[in-house]
């Protein structure tokens, strides 16, 4: 047996950020997965401006394929918006392997675990790794997080995806804006959104939607969209058949309470990170920045000598607490939709109806831009007290 600090399951961002924290604390960390790097992941390829401080690197620093972009083209309601904001594109492809390689940490590839097991002295034990903490890291399906069960208040959302390479020619004359900028199509009742972005010799198109069984029906109609205004190359056609379907849970706060279990003398325990616990933005669905800066606050709770405040940290972190706010307004922004639908008794004013419509429509697409590119809500504080008496006036 080979002894390590801790052995992470997963090395995608959740357990490659772990490993990086951890071994930059002096640890030795071992990351198993069962695929070999690098290795595709369906994935849009956006990262928001946090992320590089959660990493510790620099735009500059990354050296594989970077798109900065600084227009989001979104499409809400049959108007265009271009919303000027700001963010990247990469391709995961390239991303996890480079964040496993720079982790520092023994890498074991090929290995599905199945299920963990802890011998008589404390050890989690893998193969034949061991070592007192263990992280799972591997995604929606992580087998260690069997073991924590979080709780699942709701259900996952459903994703389809496809990045193919593309002559850059075809992908420039179909492109809406310029390479890198990003289009989205987001559905009238905000349940899902698509996207279309061109990556120089890779275009990216995919959806998502709240409920996975509505996921075919939101493809279609995406990709009858892109084509309609021309955006899809028609070398794009034949590969966009074959699209692949994924589903993950975005962010609940109740998924925190099962972030770890710590024995009693604090030296060793199991963890989740990332997909494996349900992280991701709670409108726009963003996995990466919750899975590695999830990562990273496991590994210094336990550098710091106290790894039962992880789930604390998780919690009290101005990323995670904004995600809650986000949630409790788009829960509160539904019951007020489904309050004021035709369909409930109120009647609709004819005169103005539309022109409020029309501003209420440019928030929501410029909303969905700016949280796309990462942006902190403003004035937190009043946002909770604004959502407080949202919450009073219903009950
Ligand atoms: C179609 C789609 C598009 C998305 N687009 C974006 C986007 O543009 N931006 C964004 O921020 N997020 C996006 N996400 C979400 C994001 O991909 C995830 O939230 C993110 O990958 C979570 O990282 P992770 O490290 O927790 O898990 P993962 O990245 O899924 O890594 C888990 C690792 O565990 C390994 N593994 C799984 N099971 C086992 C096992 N039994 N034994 C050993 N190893 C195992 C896997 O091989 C994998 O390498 C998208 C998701 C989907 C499905």
């Amino acid at each position: 047996m080979e002894t390590f600090d801790a052995i992470v399951v997963g090395g995608g961002p959740a357990g490659s950020s772990f490993a990086r924290t951890l071994i930059k604390g002096g640890a030795r960390v071992a990351v198993v997965d069962r695929a070999a790097f690098p290795r595709v992941k369906l994935c849009a390829g956006w990262i928001s401006a946090p992320i590089w401080d959660v990493l510790g690197l620099t735009p500059r620093e990354y050296p594989a394929g970077l798109w900065p972009w600084r227009t989001c083209h979104v499409h809400y309601r049959g108007r265009a918006h271009a919303i000027e904001c700001n963010g990247w594109f990469i391709r995961r492809y390239e991303l996890d392997d480079f964040l496993l390689r720079t982790s520092g940490a023994a890498i074991h590839t090929g290995i599905a675990v199945k299920q963990v097991e802890r011998d008589d002295d404390g050890f989690w034990t893998i193969g034949p790794l061991r070592a007192r903490h263990l992280i799972g890291a591997a995604g929606t399906h992580c087998p260690v997080a069997r073991t924590l069960a979080p709780a699942r208040p709701r259900g996952p959302v459903g994703v389809q995806e496809l990045e193919l390479p593309l002559p850059p020619a075809a992908i420039e004359r179909a492109r809406l804006g310029d390479d890198g900028e990003p289009e989205l199509l987001l559905h009238d009742d905000l349940r899902g959104y698509a996207w279309n972005v061109p990556k120089s010799d890779w275009l990216n198109v995919g959806c998502g939607t709240v409920d996975p069984g509505e996921v075919r029906a939101a493809w279609s109609q995406a990709r009858a969209h892109f084509d309609r205004l021309g955006h899809l190359p028609a070398e794009a056609a034949a590969p966009l058949d074959h699209v692949k379907g994924h589903s993950y849970y975005l962010f609940h706060p109740d998924h925190l309470d099962r972030a770890a279990r710590v024995d009693a003398d604090g030296k060793g325990g199991v963890y989740l990170a990332g997909d494996s616990l349900g992280l991701a933005h709670p409108l726009t669905a963003e996995g990466i920045l919750p899975a590695t800066l999830s990562g990273r606050l496991c590994a210094e709770a336990i550098l710091a000598g106290d790894a039962a405040s992880y789930p604390a940290r998780l919690r009290a972190h101005p990323i995670l607490d904004d995600y809650r706010r986000v949630l409790r307004a788009r829960d509160a922004l539904s019951r007020l939709r489904r309050k004021s639908s035709p369909g409930n008794g109120h009647a609709r004013r004819a005169r103005g109806a539309g022109r409020v419509e029309r501003v209420a429509g440019s928030a929501v697409a410029a909303g969905f831009a700016w949280m796309f590119s990462g942006a902190r809500l403003p004035a937190p504080r009043l946002v909770d007290l604004a959502l407080s008496a949202m919450e009073r006036s219903r009950s």
